[in-house]
């Protein structure tokens, strides 16, 4: 262990390291190594996550040479909330430049009774479903724990100032596939709930993915405590691959058998999203699909409004299309919703992140 820190130093030559790249535990080695107290590294901790210190400078109890001293080794790399706009509906859209210039969006998304965070957690996305706006970005890079707790703590600042009340929800519903990010996304929900950052309960957290079925199975080993929801659309395999392709390498039958050992393991009900569409599952086959899907474990279905994302290629399917989904999953004794979008006017609803602005 002696001399981590100063060989971790030289790998990056003098590049200086995000100082939150850091645990907790090697931010007090680093304080014992450079001959100060471990408990310097709790102050510094505190003010990078409770106090989300932009810079050192601002760290007001510590001296002035443990300040320049750190100013010497590392850097902040803070999130940047470069535009805001609003939605007539209330919703909220924050374009969040990045410490290497990368453009991400957040959305704050208010009821009368929560406001719920839509955070990224790619800067672009690697899948390709044919129907959201994301996939025609190139999947540039990983967004690092520290830039997803910060879009959290951006939404939770314009969330007291514009509604004068705190975060109440957290979904993974913005760009970027969070499973294919894991780690990252997983730290920062450590982040998000421990006492030593925002304090959350992960109950409040949704992560909702394409579906990832070895990634499922590891969040069930892990024992999780937040909520799933998976980006369903359609329970036939043929008609999934035409609209989300990464279905062909990840088959239902994969996703199933996934989805049935998270259950197992963490009994925690599963949400689907589903989008029904004019032509593609508007069908009673595609119910019927749906509803034995729905079988394998516990879950409930969250019929979401298309948005639109200018080719005309997707319309929302009829009133009465929907109306079908709805009373046959209630006749099956499935929970089902309806979701209308929020922010269209903006493009900040699901599906329509683009950097557009
Ligand atoms: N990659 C993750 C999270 C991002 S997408 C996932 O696939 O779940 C968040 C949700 O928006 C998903 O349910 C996705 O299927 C849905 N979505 C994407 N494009 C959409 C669109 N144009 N209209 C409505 N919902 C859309």
């Amino acid at each position: 262990m002696a001399g981590f820190f100063i060989d971790y130093l030289c790998a990056v030559k003098n590049d200086k390291k995000d100082i939150r790249a850091l645990t907790k535990a090697q931010l007090r080695s680093f304080f014992v190594e450079q001959g100060d107290s471990a408990f310097r590294g709790n102050q510094v901790y505190e003010w990078l996550w409770q106090k989300s210190a932009h810079s050192f400078e601002g760290m007001t109890n510590l001296s002035k040479e443990t300040r320049a001293m750190l100013n010497a080794n590392f850097v902040i790399n803070h999130i940047r909330v470069d535009q805001m706009q609003r939605s007539n509906d209330g919703t909220i859209k924050n374009a969040v430049r990045l410490h290497d210039g990368l453009i991400v969006e957040s959305v704050l998304i208010p009821t009368k009774t929560r406001t719920t965070a839509c955070v990224s957690s790619q800067v672009g996305c690697s899948l390709d479903c044919k129907f959201c706006a994301t996939s025609r970005l190139k999947r540039m890079r990983n967004l690092n724990p520290d830039e997803i707790y910060d879009q959290v703590v951006a939404i939770d600042n314009e969330s007291r100032l514009y509604f004068g009340r705190p975060l109440s929800n957290i979904v993974f519903m913005g760009m970027g596939e969070p499973l294919m990010n894991y780690n990252n996304v997983l730290k920062a929900i450590d982040k998000i709930t421990s006492k030593e950052g925002l304090g959350m309960s992960p109950k409040r957290i949704t992560v909702s993915t394409s579906g990832v079925p070895k990634m499922i199975k590891k969040m069930a080993d892990e024992e999780v405590k937040f909520k799933l929801a998976v980006s369903l659309h359609s329970a036939i395999d043929e008609v999934r691959t035409t609209i989300m392709p990464f279905n062909a390498t990840f088959p239902l039958k994969d996703l199933r058998e996934a989805l049935e050992y998270w259950y197992a393991k963490t009994k925690n009900k599963i949400t689907y999203e589903y989008v029904v569409w004019q032509g593609i599952n508007d069908t009673k086959e595609a119910v019927d699909a749906l509803v034995k899907f729905c079988r394998f474990a516990p879950s409930k279905v969250n019929l979401i409004e298309y948005n639109p994302i200018d080719d005309g290629e997707f319309q929302q399917a009829s009133e009465e299309a929907i109306a079908l989904y709805q009373s046959v999953l209630e006749q099956n004794n499935i929970t089902v919703t309806v979701r209308r979008s929020r922010g269209k006017d903006i493009d900040a609803a699901c599906g329509q992140l683009a950097n557009k602005s």
